[in-house]
């Protein structure tokens, strides 16, 4: 299996992992930004689930979601945001999907756990006789809250256990560091995943990560956003589904009233007429749903992103 090659970026492996977001822990590397780093990652079940035999029963629930990480950046500081642009998703072939009773969207209708390895090497995903097309993105990314513990299959302010199909190659997520260094973290690959994650997982693969990485001091923002074709989404999780909608929209009205000059009803009659609510994953501990603003009006409101 080739990986990602690229002599002038820093390589960080799959054994420098965590499982949970915090600022007490070691960093595995010191970074001066900027940097172009290549993580590589484990699956989200830390290669437990083997064959179509394994299910939930064979995975070590103290290793979900292995996070590749975390990375110290010299000269972060708490109120900083981290620029981290998507550069490549090398996803691993083959990958699975499962379905667990009491798991999903649909897990009252499950009655037995399935699970399901799929070849992709030939670029398509074959359903019985259906295929589906490759879309690699990554579920997990993140930096150390400012104070405790957060779960690496939690996802948050922080970032962590996202699951936005919208962070994918090309794609830019925007980080607000919480403690010095910031202690950036990712992994959870996934070689596709519907918006919703509905069915329980992604087509969940092991791979390898290539980002470039910079300090954004003039933008101000306290949870995730993600510049990705032609829109800018904020990233927003609670306990329940409308809840993170609506924080969705607060933060991005937020947004473009402090980083444009525009006032909070002008900014929410431009929301509500050009903006999307989209929903990310309703399957992790928190659920996490997005606002998505076209590019073209932040241009206007002389936000450079
Ligand atoms: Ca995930
Ligand atoms: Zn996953």
């Amino acid at each position: 299996m080739t990986g990602i090659s690229n002599n002038h970026a820093i390589y960080v492996s799959s054994d420098n992992v965590i499982y949970s977001f915090e600022k007490g822990l070691n960093p595995s590397k010191h970074v001066t930004l900027p940097a172009t780093l290549i993580l590589e990652t484990k699956d989200c079940f830390s290669g437990d689930i083997k064959t179509e035999k394994d299910t939930m029963a064979e995975v070590d629930y103290s290793t979900l979601n292995p996070s590749t990480g975390p990375i110290y950046f010299n000269n972060v500081k708490p109120g900083d945001v981290l620029e981290v642009k998507i550069k490549k998703i090398k996803c691993n072939s083959p990958g699975f999907t499962m379905c667990v009773p009491k798991e999903g969207l649909l897990g009252d209708m499950i009655k037995k756990p399935i699970t399901k390895f799929y070849n992709f090497d030939n670029e398509k995903i074959e359903i019985d006789n259906t295929k589906v097309d490759l879309k690699p993105m990554i579920g997990v990314i993140g930096v150390a809250p400012a104070e405790g513990s957060i779960p690496t299959n939690t996802p948050g302010d922080h970032g962590g256990n996202i699951d936005t199909t919208l962070i994918k190659e090309g794609s830019t997520i925007f980080l607000p560091v919480f403690v010095d260094g910031g202690l950036l973290a990712l992994g959870d690959l996934h070689a596709a995943m519907g918006d919703g994650e509905s069915f329980f997982t992604g087509l969940e693969v092991s791979g390898e990560v290539e980002i470039e990485v910079k300090i954004r001091r003039d933008l101000k923002i306290d949870i995730p956003f993600v510049k990705s074709d032609d829109i800018f989404a904020s990233i927003a999780s609670e306990k329940e589904v409308h809840k993170s909608l609506k924080k969705a929209m607060v933060k991005m009205v937020d947004f473009i009233t402090k980083n444009g000059d525009i006032d909070f009803y002008d900014a929410g009659f431009i929301c509500g007429l050009c903006a999307d609510l989209q929903i990310s994953q309703v399957v992790d501990p928190l659920k996490t749903a997005r606002m998505a603003i076209p590019t073209y009006i932040l241009r206007q409101l002389n936000i450079n992103l």
